[in-house]
């Protein structure tokens, strides 16, 4: 396999760089460093929550939400009770909120999670859940500053909002050039592959109905 796909499918770490103590796609950091000045400049503490991630920790996470270690979510924010679900329902409730090893954006390290930290409210952590960026949300201001001023310097909103796969995402911002360049190494064949090669819990399940899940829930994102 080539280092780009290895790359894309977040089994190798060799685009990375260091950005505040947090991994990202190196491509990235000039624009990051202009986007975070830029939102200091008008007043937000602008804090990564979340940057790379690989592929074996998303299969951490993926494992621990399907075999109930760890709580899986509805839209409504409600703990959904898997004993008795089939295999394809408790992989479409897990992807509302958690990608598939090998196919989470946060492999690229071009997608990053953001908040502004001095938006918080004395005592309270972040949650990273809609309401905290939508109207009379801590986040709001930020959010609507994010959205005029991303695109100066070459992010976007992959998950701006619900399109019948992954949950609106409004603190998910990607560096749209870069993460296309990742993305392209990536088809749904050498996605199925890694992930049978892995103990992936419900691989069977997701390598048989690998067509229909990367539509759904991996390519369906905003398209700028
Ligand atoms: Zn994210």
């Amino acid at each position: 396999m080539t280092e780009f796909k290895l790359q894309a499918l977040g089994l190798s770490g060799s685009h990375l760089t260091d950005y505040q103590g947090n991994q990202i796609h190196a491509g990235v950091l000039e624009d990051l460093k202009g986007l975070d000045a830029s939102a200091k400049a008008a007043g937000f503490d602008f804090t990564i929550a979340s940057a790379y991630r690989d592929f074996h920790r998303q299969k951490a996470i993926w494992n621990a939400k399907y075999s109930g270690k760890r709580p899986i979510l509805d839209s409504q924010n409600q703990v959904i009770d898997i004993a008795g679900l089939t295999s394809e329902a408790i992989i479409e409730a897990i992807l509302l909120f958690s990608a598939m090893p090998g196919t989470s954006r946060h492999h690229f390290g071009t997608d990053i999670d953001v908040y502004a930290k001095n938006c918080l409210s004395n005592g309270a952590s972040l949650q990273l859940e809609p309401w905290e960026y939508e109207v009379d949300g801590p986040f709001y201001a930020f959010s609507c500053w994010l959205e005029e001023n991303l695109h100066r310097f070459g992010f976007y909103k992959p998950y701006d909002k619900f399109r019948g796969g992954v949950a609106a995402e409004p603190w998910h911002i990607s560096h749209f050039e870069l993460a296309n360049d990742m993305s392209s190494h990536l088809d749904i064949a050498t996605i199925a592959d890694v992930i049978a090669q892995h103990d992936v819990l419900g691989k069977n399940t997701i390598v048989h109905n690998i067509d229909t899940l990367y539509h759904r829930f991996v390519v369906n994102v905003a398209s700028k």
